[in-house]
């Protein structure tokens, strides 16, 4: 069965978790706030948010555990490879933020904004010409930070 329009796979470094999203993702978001810097030992954190309802864990159930970073806000993992899935948060609990990176088909279209750049790595340089937001972003009462 082919995937159509709409519906992507993800999988961790090891393969132990599997996924299948069956929604259009929304526009990546990057998050450069120090703990998702630490959390994705890297830069930034590449975020979109999908309805927790079009989520669908197919493996790795046992394998997917969470850091709760905040208080109401747990960051899930792979514990086998420790590859970061997605973020939850309680006070949204029908949103979860995927880590995009983990993302096996290729993505209809790139980042939309930076924000959280007031804690950014000073060893990148933000040059793509998209917004940066120094902290949260306009809309983020609708879709808390990551
Ligand atoms: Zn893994
Ligand atoms: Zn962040």
């Amino acid at each position: 069965m082919g995937l159509y329009a709409g519906s992507y796979t993800g999988s961790c470094l090891c393969g132990g978790i599997q996924y299948r999203v069956d929604a259009e993702l929304a526009p990546i978001q990057l998050c450069h706030c120090s703990q998702c810097r630490k959390a994705q030992g890297s830069a930034f954190a590449s975020n979109s948010p999908v309805a927790k309802s079009s989520f669908q864990l197919i493996a790795g159930a046992d394998l997917l555990k969470a850091y709760e970073s905040s208080p109401g806000k747990r960051r899930f993992f792979c514990s086998r490879c420790g590859s970061p899935v997605y973020s939850a948060r309680d006070a949204t609990p029908e949103l979860l933020r995927l880590r995009v990176g983990l993302i096996n088909e290729p993505l209809p279209a790139g980042p939309e904004f930076h924000f959280h750049t007031a804690s950014k790595a000073n060893w990148l340089a933000i040059d793509d010409g998209l917004p940066q937001y120094a902290g949260e972003y306009p809309a983020a009462e609708k879709t808390p930070d990551a």
